[in-house]
């Protein structure tokens, strides 16, 4: 699965990590290459923004709220 990571933090201060498939995957983003659950995918995009958290559309298991 692609997952990519918001370059805009959300209301929270948070930069949400979105598969390539959701419907709020945002048009400024970055791309976190293939991975196979949404935790590496959180661990790459804290590489870039410490605030870095799961959707909670498409990535509930990783998001912490
Ligand atoms: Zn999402």
């Amino acid at each position: 699965m692609r997952y990519y990571v918001n370059r805009v933090a959300d209301d929270n201060g948070d930069h949400e990590v979105h598969v390539q498939t959701c419907h709020k995957l945002p048009f400024n983003r970055i791309d976190l290459g293939d991975h196979s659950s949404c935790r590496p995918a959180v661990q790459a995009a804290r590489s870039y923004y410490s605030t870095a958290d799961g959707c909670a559309l498409c990535s509930p298991a990783c998001h912490s709220g």
